[in-house]
């Protein structure tokens, strides 16, 4: 039938054309931008130059370079003429000065080296252009998010058709989603009313472990100030300290705060540590408190059989968010949010606009997104996973975790034989946290001491690591992101270390 009626069109437009005088075509248009020959040339410059820097397995980390001076450089090639030659050399600028995430170097940033099949698929989500809130606009993505919530399932229990999962530009925005969905469900008037609706009750409030700042922010988004963060106590693991959180919570309750949410963190920021979310969230559910886990870094291990205990008890949140752009090795970004229950995640938005929504939902409607995220426009975030968890499976995902972990451990074990280095955790997951401290550094002034280390080895370009502050004092810190790392890699920057550190120190 569908044949048939097309090739019928197709003669209604070959007699339009032959009899309209019309003939106005586009002019003046750079039309060969289009052509689909010079994009297959395009790509085909672009795949030679990623493969030779896919093999490169040089130990480098950041070639850091005057913005200036960077500057000038892109400035004249814009100068260049022809379009491959351009292409090239601004692809080549870009290689050349960014952190190389693909190197045995790169040990400092929770971003991947990506598997490259990912890359793939995002020149395909970019060129065919299918923004996914909408299933109209974006059907087959809209579909592999059923599939991949469902596949993802499998490892945290829930009753399939009850839960949720939706899409967001990164972690921030994923876990200001879900404080919004959370308190908009202790306060449901707030939507309609604004501040005006509070009358008469506490203020909103959140408690907070060792947060990732993107939790201050999200709060500072909600008009929920400062003093009405109700920072968790820390064990000396820095995980929430279980024992101190109701006291905690009835203070503030004292004080006249709501806590309408906990955000507790499987994998923090600063040093890996993974909270008691099983316990949290018998504490949460006896005060009637929306348990949030910030999973942005810990719960891909989920999908490991030996190391998914580690996120026990994030079957009882209420929300939780997932990026795959860090643990799963996925392009920056796409982060999974998580809700227990499915209705609960149409609470973070209430709006009307008839141009969009239907009020009639049908059965094309039921796979739309955009009542529960935040973008209207939005990439289609899923495919780069999908397309990698369909030709690679879990195991791809479980091994690489797997070594990545055991790699941390090994790195731990070499640092406590070391007299002249002192470690301040033994790692839960991939990110290590030590000092450099030799003897001779007491004998000078050094407060800065770590970090100069950390900026100097930075600048040499072989290793890029970061540093973060533990208990106020810096230490460097190790994130485990790339399979290409062995064990000899760590010990060659111990000794660039060491070599950089009696530098500075006789230098001082
Ligand atoms: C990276 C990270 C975030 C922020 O996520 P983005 O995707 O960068 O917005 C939040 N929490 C934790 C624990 C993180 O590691």
């Amino acid at each position: 039938m569908y044949a048939n009626k097309k090739s019928e069109f197709i003669e209604v437009v070959s007699n339009f054309l032959e009899e309209t005088s019309l003939q106005d075509k586009p002019t003046g248009l750079q039309l060969d931008a289009f052509n689909p020959e010079s994009f297959r040339k395009n790509v085909e410059v672009a795949i030679s130059k990623l493969e030779e820097y896919l093999g490169d397995t040089s130990i480098r980390g950041i070639n850091l370079t005057n913005p200036y001076e960077l500057l000038k450089q892109a400035q004249n090639i814009m100068l260049g003429s022809g379009e491959q030659e351009k292409l090239e050399a601004i692809i080549d600028l870009y290689l050349k000065t960014g952190i190389a995430v693909h190197s045995p170097g790169y040990m400092g940033r929770q971003f991947s080296g990506v598997i490259p099949l990912a890359g793939i698929m995002d020149l395909v989500n970019s060129t065919i252009n299918q923004p996914s809130s909408f299933y109209e606009a974006a059907q087959l993505p809209n579909v592999a998010e059923e599939i991949m919530a469902n596949e993802l399932n499998q490892f945290i229990g829930w009753e399939t058709g009850t839960f949720a999962m939706v899409t967001t530009s990164g972690g921030s925005l994923g876990t200001l989603t879900a404080l919004l969905a959370a308190r908009n469900n202790k306060f449901p008037e707030l939507w309609s009313k604004g501040f005006s609706a509070l009358e008469g009750q506490g203020y909103p409030a959140i408690a907070v472990g060792d947060g990732h700042y993107s939790i201050s922010r999200a709060a500072g988004i909600l008009g929920i100030g400062e003093e009405q963060i109700v920072r968790l106590p820390l064990n000396d693991k820095k995980q929430i300290c279980i024992e101190k959180v109701r006291p905690t919570l009835e203070a503030a309750e004292e004080k006249g705060l709501t806590v309408f949410a906990i955000v507790s963190s499987t994998g923090t920021t600063t040093m890996g540590a993974f909270d008691p979310i099983e316990q949290l969230s018998h504490i949460a559910q006896e005060k009637n408190i929306w348990l949030h886990v910030d999973g942005c870094h810990g719960a891909s291990l989920l999908v490991c059989d030996q190391l998914r205990d580690k996120v026990k008890g994030i079957e009882k949140a209420d929300s939780f968010v997932w990026d795959t752009h860090k643990t799963m090795f996925m392009p920056g970004v796409c982060t999974l949010l998580f809700y227990k229950n499915k209705e609960k995640s149409y609470g973070a938005f209430h709006q009307d606009a008839s141009y969009v929504f239907e009020k009639q939902p049908d059965v094309y409607t039921q796979f739309d997104r955009a009542q529960q995220n935040f973008e209207c426009t939005k990439r289609p975030l899923i495919m780069n996973l999908w397309v990698t968890w369909s030709i690679y499976g879990r195991e791809l995902f479980a091994n690489k975790l797997e070594y990545l972990c055991q790699l941390t451990q090994n790195a731990y074990g070499i640092l406590e034989q070391e007299k002249d280095f002192q470690t301040v955790h033994d790692p839960e997951m991939n990110i290590l946290c030590f000092r450099y401290l030799p003897s001779n550094l007491e004998e000078t002034a050094l407060p800065e001491f770590q970090v100069m280390i950390r900026n100097r080895l930075k600048e040499g370009g072989t290793f890029f690591i970061s540093k973060v502050n533990v208990d106020g004092k810096a230490c460097l810190r190790v994130v485990f992101m790339n399979h290409k790392i062995e064990i000899v890699h760590f010990q060659l920057l111990l000794r660039e270390i060491r070599k950089i550190g009696q530098e500075i120190i006789q230098s001082a």
